[in-house]
């Protein structure tokens, strides 16, 4: 079962030179309760696809082409790309909540951390007393590992880490179906990383939501992800099972992520295990945008675009897809 379906999406920054396509023809679910990771490296699309999803694109962005859907429990179906204005308010925190990688951006810095959820469920639970609005908002910090008498916080009294985990909680405050996490933990040491990831994964457990995790390191996303979706260059090029990325990565670049250990910060480093930089996306390499740096690489990948192909994986047999020309992948001839 599916909560959220897109399709061939297509998002394109608008630029005096023309437009530079950030995501492209991406089509990927997410299952009810899983924990879907998105990896790559900078410039991949990665953000810029959960934003689109979200509806929370600024221009220069634009969506040119493609669907999202949002299936809900009782089986009514929501074109996310469709909605207006208020509906949109509605979607976002009922059905679709997003946690930013800068918690400090997401929070209101004169508003105490216990106020900033009941403000969310006083305009969007207007039935709730206040009385039960309080005893929520204490029971969501409480949740995430932050004391009640921490609610009349205000953010910059709290820690960087207790700071992600207040706007998890608010995120969390009614009930969404879908929480996008855009590198939520990067700014953090790794063991409060460590521990903030294993409690979203244990509140999972106990509310069912279904997140998208956004990182680019992959280790980080294997101990905590179902099933992973690996992006390159604005196109989804390998998803298959946590388990089976680990085991038998299909795609080159897959393959060179697990092998790199990516710095923290700066866009275009070289990645131990990847020669070369991510391609520049106003000027993309014809073909397989990989194929500048795929150690594979054969004179056709130059000229044939993979597509994303279904495939069972070789190690556990579970469905994955890939987008390689070697690896099973169909191709399409680049016409210009
Ligand atoms: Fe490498 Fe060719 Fe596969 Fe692209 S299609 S990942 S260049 S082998
Ligand atoms: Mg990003």
């Amino acid at each position: 079962m599916n909560v959220l379906e897109i399709r061939d999406l297509g998002v394109d920054y608008l630029s005096q030179s023309g437009a530079v396509h950030a995501v492209a023809d991406v089509s990927l679910d997410l299952r009810r309760g899983e924990i879907l990771g998105l990896a790559g490296e900078s410039g991949s699309g990665k953000s810029t696809l959960a934003n689109a999803v979200a509806r929370l694109l600024r221009p220069p962005a634009a969506i040119t082409s493609g669907s999202v859907v949002y299936h809900r429990q009782d089986g009514t179906a929501v074109d996310v790309l469709a909605l207006k204005r208020d509906e949109l308010r509605a979607f976002r925190w009922k059905e679709l909540a997003v946690v930013f990688q800068s918690a400090m951006n997401s929070l209101n810095p004169v508003s105490t951390v216990g106020a900033q959820i009941e403000d969310v469920l006083r305009i969007h639970a207007p039935k709730m007393s206040r009385n039960d609005r309080s005893e929520r908002a204490v029971e969501l910090l409480q949740r995430v590992g932050i004391s009640a008498d921490r609610r009349r916080s205000y953010p910059h009294e709290l820690s960087g880490g207790m700071r992600q985990r207040a706007a998890i909680a608010i995120a969390l405050a009614l009930n969404p179906e879908v929480i996008i996490m855009d590198e939520p933990t990067t700014a953090l040491d790794v063991v409060v990383q460590r521990d903030i990831l294993h409690e979203i994964r244990a509140l999972r457990e106990e509310y069912g939501f279904a997140v998208v995790f956004i990182t680019h390191d992959l280790s980080l996303l294997m101990e905590i992800s179902d099933r992973i979706a690996i992006m390159y260059a604005g196109r989804v090029v390998e998803t298959g099972t946590a388990e089976a990325l680990h085991r038998t990565p299909r795609h080159p670049y897959t393959l060179g992520l697990l092998r790199s250990f990516p710095r923290l910060h700066g866009p275009r480093e070289e990645l131990l295990g990847i020669p070369g930089t991510p391609p520049d996306l106003r000027s993309l390499p014809p073909g397989c945008a990989f194929h500048p740096r795929c150690g594979r690489a054969v004179e056709e990948c130059s000229t044939r675009l993979p597509l994303l192909t279904r495939g069972p994986n070789g190690s556990d047999g579970s469905d994955g897809e890939v987008a390689c020309l070697l690896n099973g992948g169909r191709g399409v001839e680049e016409t210009s």
